[in-house]
């Protein structure tokens, strides 16, 4: 088994007294900025003005432009999306960077795919949580955390592993779990698993569902309940226990038919072009037609998401959620401003 990293066996010292610089107060942002600080690491905010720098002042932060805060840190981490970094890193980081500075990253993919060419004098590493940023608070204001892992794509002061374990065990991470990779493994791994698995093909299967069950003239509230809330509780139980957990609570029915469909929705042909989505993401198909799409302006991801919004899956949804006051997620009440 991978050797997993927990609080125990993590260095907080490397990290304690260095200034730490999140730029960017967004779902990653806000989550690592209140977590280190929480756990004893003094923070400040990168940031334009707007909505998060509102936000990140209203939580106590000292905020700057994201020049002013890279140039009083030891250690920043970007925490903007992944395709404006580039040229915040151009315009604001890049020369700000001070030699032995440590530049860190929460996915891979700009160092990857080569948009952000890091100079030779500080350290490299990403520390990735394997969660969205809503659960990495959550989850240690409740004294737990989420998964993490963390790569050293370079290390100039000999640290660079220490100082990312530190962080990563700031965010609470060590309490469920830290993790080697590489830069390569982890962007190509994430990619992979929100397009074929977590996002991509979820939201697929669900929709399929909703509209098999919807246009063979079933209720659409009916269709919601089954293929789109009951899914949270099915996921429930296989997080808590894997399958043979699920299939445990699960009658004898639903599990012979586990058996014997699931296998007929996602049979050899659809792993033939996970297959194909795991090229792209290797050979860089993938990652140049995202970046033309913002080069673009993003025509195609604008008109889809507009139409995706307006499904009768989300309209249906949205109701009977209303008509559930339990179901609230606190993201909506206390966060509208900040996207999950
Ligand atoms: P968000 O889109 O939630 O937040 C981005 C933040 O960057 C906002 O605070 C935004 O502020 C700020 N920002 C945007 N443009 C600029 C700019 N030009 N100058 C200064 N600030 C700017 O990002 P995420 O948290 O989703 O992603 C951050 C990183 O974390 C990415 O590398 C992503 O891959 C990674 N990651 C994300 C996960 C997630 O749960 N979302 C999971 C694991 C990794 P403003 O209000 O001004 O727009
Ligand atoms: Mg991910
Ligand atoms: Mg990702």
């Amino acid at each position: 088994m991978a050797k997993v990293l927990y609080e125990n066996d993590i260095n907080k010292e490397v990290l304690e007294g260095k200034k730490i610089a999140v730029v960017g107060y967004g779902s990653q942002g806000h989550a690592h900025s209140l977590n280190l600080r929480e756990s004893g690491y003094d923070v400040v905010i990168g940031l334009r003005p707007g909505k998060s720098q509102q936000k990140a002042e209203e939580d106590g932060f000292k905020v700057f432009p994201v020049a002013e805060a890279v140039k009083q840190a030891d250690v920043v981490m970007i925490l903007l999306p992944d395709e404006t970094q580039p040229k915040v890193y151009e315009e604001s980081i890049k020369d700000n960077l001070q030699a032995g500075n440590a530049l860190v990253f929460a996915h891979g993919f700009n160092i990857h795919f080569s948009q952000i060419v890091p100079p030779a004098d500080v350290d490299v590493f990403l520390v990735a949580p394997k969660g969205p940023g809503h659960l990495v608070r959550r989850t240690y204001e409740g004294g737990a955390g989420v998964p993490a892992l963390f790569g050293v794509y370079q290390d100039v002061t000999g640290k660079a592993t220490d100082i990312a374990l530190a962080y990563a065990q700031g965010i609470g991470a060590a309490r469920a779990g830290v993790l080697e990779t590489t830069f390569q493994e982890e962007t190509e791994t994430d990619l992979f698993g929100e397009q074929a698995v977590l996002c991509g093909g979820v939201t697929s299967l669900i929709k399929a569902g909703f509209e098999t069950l919807t246009e063979a003239g079933y209720q659409p509230e009916v269709a919601y309940f089954e293929c789109m809330h009951e899914m949270k509780l099915i996921v429930d139980l296989l997080y808590e226990g894997g399958l043979e957990n699920m299939r445990y609570s699960i009658s004898d029915t639903a599990q012979w038919g586990d058996f014997v469909s699931g296998p007929r929705v996602v049979d050899a042909e659809t792993k033939g072009r996970m297959k194909d989505i795991l090229t792209d993401i290797q050979d860089g198909k993938f990652a140049k037609g995202w970046i033309l799409e913002n080069q673009a302006g993003r025509p195609q991801f604008n008109a889809i998401n507009n139409k995706e919004n307006k499904h009768q899956i989300e309209t249906v949804g949205k109701e009977l959620r209303d008509l559930m006051p339990f179901v609230k997620n606190p993201i909506d009440s206390k966060q509208k401003d900040v996207k999950v």
